[in-house]
């Protein structure tokens, strides 16, 4: 079967191609907002809404008003207006908030079509450079990629992601069924009773990150030194998200190889994140993307992910006959069923309600890899 998935990389520019990268993210930046303004005047002041051919037709007359945008391959700026209009597509349909601005001191980033870069030799050529990017290729492409975004982040770093098919192979069909309880002393705990530890990637660095951060403070606004000490602070972070990344790659691919069906609770995890006290456990946690990693690595190997509801009260019924304790609160970690005579460790009776239900899904017919239960 063919899936699609992204390669991303590390590369070095050459400096003419930073002089053009920057070019280029700085073009791609300013027609998305000039055209985000237009949008929004539009429709506060008018109650009109902007459709994208008309977008489209208006960026002939920018490049004409701004003719430093010819300087940059119109690709990128094609891109990212079709990235403003996915975005407006999400907030009509009520899934993202309205489309922000995009800010010069943030992750830069575009998105180039077949139009705008071609492999020759197992090279990747952009549009208006004549040196191949200089990529640290960690393994080969499984295919000529269809869509490469290039990316530059707080630290400082370049990535070229590289679209490609590749042919998923099913996974031997296991016959293990796991029911997961994601958490925050655990990042998850599954039904046979493994607990994985959570890597408090943030814990570790943090001591390093404050003093960086008053370092930062203390330098004045504009200057250079403010400017070295950000860098020395995103790398902290950089650091820190690669960790996290990792850890959770890792775990995300044992579940996936280990176990033909695998059932989590879907999470509700930006409602949780608005809490400040666990915003940064949560974060460092990585449950949103935890999940989204089981689905797709699910998909490739023909394995299948199920998502339960989150108002299942799967800490408080009894895993083994069924009885539901009236009130659990978050301090009790263990408990005694009154039923049954069993006692619980809390997250791994949970883990296994989960699984439960996963498989009632399942046997339903109504649920499997992306579907909410
Ligand atoms: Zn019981």
């Amino acid at each position: 079967m063919k899936q699609k998935r992204a390669y991303k990389e590390r590369f070095y520019p050459t400096p003419e191609q930073e002089t053009l990268l920057a070019q280029s993210f700085g073009c791609g930046r300013f027609v998305y907002n000039n055209t985000l303004r237009f949008r929004t005047d539009a429709y506060y002041k008018d109650g009109k809404s902007i459709s994208h051919s008309e977008v489209e037709k208006r960026l002939v007359s920018l490049k004409k008003e701004f003719p430093f945008l010819v300087d940059v391959s119109s690709v990128i700026l094609q891109q990212t207006l079709r990235d403003q209009q996915e975005a407006f597509k999400n907030f009509w349909a009520g899934r993202a908030k309205y489309p922000k601005f995009k800010k010069r001191h943030s992750r830069q980033s575009m998105r180039l079509t077949k139009a705008a870069f071609s492999m020759k030799n197992s090279q990747l050529f952009i549009a208006k450079s004549k040196e191949p990017l200089n990529i640290r290729w960690s393994r080969p492409l499984a295919s000529e990629p269809s869509s490469i975004t290039i990316s530059k982040d707080l630290a400082g770093r370049y990535f070229v992601s590289m679209l490609c098919e590749f042919d998923a192979k099913p996974m031997p069909v296991s016959n293990k069924t796991v029911g997961i309880d994601l958490g925050l002393t655990d990042l998850f705990i599954t039904s046979d009773g493994n607990k994985s530890g959570n890597p408090r990637h943030t814990r570790r660095y943090e001591q390093k990150l404050a003093y960086l951060q008053r370092q930062l403070a203390k330098k004045q606004k504009g200057s250079n030194n403010r400017a070295k000490a950000r860098l020395k602070v995103a790398r902290v972070h950089a650091k820190i998200a690669d960790c996290r990344m990792d850890a959770t790659h890792k775990a995300s691919r044992t579940l996936i190889n280990e176990n033909q069906v695998v059932c989590v609770e879907s999470l509700n995890v930006k409602g949780m994140i608005k809490n400040p006290k666990l915003a940064r456990h949560i974060a460092d946690a990585n449950w949103g993307e935890f999940v989204r990693q089981l689905k797709y690595k699910s998909e490739w190997a023909d394995r299948t992910v199920v998502e339960i509801d989150r108002f299942f009260p799967s800490s408080k019924r009894c895993s083994c006959c069924g009885f539901v304790h009236e009130s659990l609160p978050l301090s009790i970690r263990e408990w005694y069923c009154p039923e049954c005579n069993t006692i619980h460790d809390r997250d791994i009776n949970a883990a296994k309600n989960i699984r439960t239900a996963g498989l009632a899904g399942l046997a339903c017919g109504a649920t499997g890899t992306g579907v909410a239960a």
